[in-house]
């Protein structure tokens, strides 16, 4: 009826946000039934290591199909799970699906290095959390050394010092910690140096304008020479071509993450994958 009554009239703007707001009490509501209707499932993209071209972790990524409303992507899905309180049962079941499997491949007598699970802020900000994650270990097998969580800068920010406590928890246990995004928050240098942290993941913005962009070129070799100054490894995400591959070679990046490697693949898919792993040809 607005539509019909002229877009200038502002009943039109009345009109669009409820549409607005309609679709994401569809999108809050499907999202509510999604872990019971098993509409998620996980997907798993291998890290490449510069020095041995070898497979040395494999992130875990969230999918999300619904039935109506389609392939919903995960860029939209957390930010709203941890608005309307979904993100510790949706995490909890990441954590402990991945586990599931990377304990899978261990049996297989696959190599991945580490599983890595991405941590929202808001699961990181609870005291239960490492609990939790000495529980899903000790229930599906994983060796705590098989594990890796990538956190935000974010998820540091509310209360570095208690979240800096719960992490040299999980460093204390063998479990590997990122920071992921790295760049795109505001971690402070001084922290940095504090927290019980054992890799950066470069940006894949800053990767993306990579050998050329001047701008990235200098933010990727600041990373890396920060990194490794702290004594912390280096991984560059969203590798898509040689020539960035090439680029961060020789910059002394230590892996790589990326579409000219892998894309995220089926647990079936990578375990064929890790099955037929040759080292990659580097450059
Ligand atoms: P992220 O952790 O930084 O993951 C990397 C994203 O880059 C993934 O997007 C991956 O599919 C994509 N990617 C990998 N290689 C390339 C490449 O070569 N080029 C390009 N353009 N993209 C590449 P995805 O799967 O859509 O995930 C987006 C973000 O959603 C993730 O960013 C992460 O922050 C979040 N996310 C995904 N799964 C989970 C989860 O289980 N828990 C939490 N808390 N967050 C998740
Ligand atoms: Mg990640
Ligand atoms: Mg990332
Ligand atoms: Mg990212």
């Amino acid at each position: 009826r607005a539509k019909r009554e002229g877009r200038n009239n502002y009943a039109f703007y009345t009109e669009s946000l409820t549409e607005k707001s309609v679709a994401n009490l569809k999108l809050q509501s499907a999202l509510h039934n999604a872990l019971e209707t098993d509409a998620f499932h996980l997907v798993f993209q291998p890290k490449i290591s510069f020095k041995t071209g070898k497979v040395i972790g494999v992130e875990t990524l969230l999918r999300w199909d619904d039935p109506l409303l389609g392939r919903i992507s995960p860029m939209v899905f957390i930010p709203l799970a941890e608005n309307i309180g979904l993100i510790q049962d949706i995490g909890r079941w990441v954590l402990k699906k991945a586990c599931e499997q990377g304990q899978r491949w261990h049996q297989q007598g696959l190599e991945f290095g580490r599983i890595a699970v991405n941590v929202a802020s808001q699961q990181l900000q609870r005291s239960s959390f490492v609990d939790e994650v000495a529980e899903i270990l000790q229930q599906t097998g994983l060796p705590a050394s098989s594990l890796e969580l990538e956190v935000t800068e974010s998820g540091m920010l509310s209360d570095p010092l208690l979240v800096s406590q719960y992490l040299a928890r999980f460093g204390s246990m063998g479990i590997e910690l990122s920071i992921d995004d790295f760049g795109t928050g505001y971690s402070s240098l001084s922290y940095l140096k504090k927290l019980p942290i054992h890799k950066l993941k470069i940006d894949q913005s800053f990767v993306a304008g990579l050998p050329f962009d001047t701008h990235n070129t200098a933010i990727a070799k600041a990373i890396i020479a920060m990194g490794h100054a702290l004594n912390l490894k280096v991984v560059a995400e969203g590798v898509e071509t040689q020539e960035q591959a090439d680029f961060l070679i020789a910059s002394d990046c230590d892996e790589a993450q990326g579409y000219f490697y892998s894309r995220p693949k089926l647990a079936k898919e990578l375990t064929d994958y890790l099955s037929a792993e040759k080292p990659k040809q580097l450059s």
